[in-house]
């Protein structure tokens, strides 16, 4: 099964009326989209200097070292992290267990630094193309070795039925897992309803993969107001006692201005929910955060396999292309 792509809800808004900027925006998002999944991109455009010193600014580095060293940064600045080495799609058990030796080894030295840095993990990395009950076994080594909760990001519509099987088996094994729900997928708030008895630890984001609009909403405004929805709900379920920790990874100003009124107005204490951002993006926000009462983690990528993660990057903001032209520029 392959990953639809990367980028999110806007990709299919059809244009309206005549030619506008918005419609030039959704085509550059649909290309990139599109590159995400292009094996023959995937081979090439990493080998160029400008791609790799575009990447960095969404990255650290594709060491592990960077990572953490990042999140000792980041530890001394009072924001707590995620990790994820970047990789999805591994085509064997085999590359499967090397992934899962490599969150040992990150949480053996994230144990050791003595940093708050929870593991972010991609079924399709964990091997869930080679079976469910090997990749939930895997989830389940993680995260008895883990402290912390052991996140399962969600991929293209495809794998959500497999990974919410998964995060179900490996939940009813060790309580420290959680799941992440998409806020543009028409279904989403039907599979929040079934995962309420577990009292689950969720992540809702706004969704990054290219989905037809049978299936994720196509309207980015719609998009916008199912997460800003389904945020309130979850930190009302969470004061009833119905939700395990709610974490909200968004850079929207909007709407974290929105959740931390409702989780002022609910009284949710900050030890309950927290906004999640990725390092790099929405840093100025992510300051303003810091200098709040408003609990945030970052999320820091590290890897080689980074193409296809940093194609859905470009696509959430297609006005990161110039930069990355700019980058092409310098010498
Ligand atoms: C911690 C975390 C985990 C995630 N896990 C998943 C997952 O498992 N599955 C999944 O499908 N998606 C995941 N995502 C991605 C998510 O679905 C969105 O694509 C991404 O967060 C952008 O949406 P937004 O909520 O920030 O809102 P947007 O409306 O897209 O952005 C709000 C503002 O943030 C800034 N911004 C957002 N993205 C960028 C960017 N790439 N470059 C520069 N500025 C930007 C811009 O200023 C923009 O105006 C995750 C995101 C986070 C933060």
């Amino acid at each position: 099964m392959r990953d639809s792509g990367g980028g999110g809800p806007e990709a299919n808004a059809a244009p309206t009326g005549k030619f506008n900027l918005n419609w030039g925006h959704t085509m550059l998002k649909s290309a990139l989209l599109w590159a995400s999944t292009n094996p023959t991109m995937a081979q090439r455009l990493p080998r160029y200097r400008f791609v790799q010193r575009a990447v960095r600014r969404f990255m650290p580095g594709e060491r592990m070292d960077d990572a953490l060293r990042e999140g000792e940064a980041l530890a001394a600045l009072g924001t707590p992290t995620l990790v994820t080495e970047l990789g999805e799609n591994v085509d064997s058990a085999a590359a499967a267990q090397r992934v899962v030796d490599e969150y040992l080894r990150l949480a053996g030295e994230v144990r050791s630094r003595g940093l708050d840095m929870q593991l972010s993990v991609k079924p399709t990395h964990l091997g869930l193309d080679q079976g469910l009950a090997g990749a939930a076994e895997n989830v389940v080594r993680l995260a008895r070795e883990a402290d912390g909760i052991v996140w399962v990001d969600m991929e293209s519509s495809p794998y959500v039925d497999p990974t919410l099987e998964l995060v179900r088996e490996a939940r009813s094994r060790v309580p420290n897992v959680g799941v992440c729900l998409q806020a543009y997928l028409h279904r989403t708030e039907a599979d929040y309803e079934a995962l309420l008895p577990d009292i689950p630890n969720l992540r809702l984001v706004k969704g990054a993969y290219l989905e037809p609009p049978e299936v994720a909403l196509p309207q980015k405004t719609d998009v916008d107001e199912a997460f800003r929805r389904l945020a309130v709900r979850m930190l009302r379920d969470r004061k009833a006692g119905r939700m395990g920790f709610v974490a909200l990874g968004t850079h929207d100003p909007r709407l974290i201005r929105e959740a931390s009124r409702a989780a002022r107005e609910l009284d949710v204490p900050g030890s309950d929910w927290e906004v999640e951002m990725l390092y790099g993006i929405g840093v100025s926000e992510q300051g303003r955060l810091r200098r709040s009462d408003i609990p945030l983690r970052v999320l820091i990528s590290y890897g080689a396999h980074w193409f296809p993660w940093y194609m859905r990057r470009l696509a959430e903001r297609p006005a990161n292309v110039g930069f990355v032209l700019r980058q092409m520029l310098k010498r």
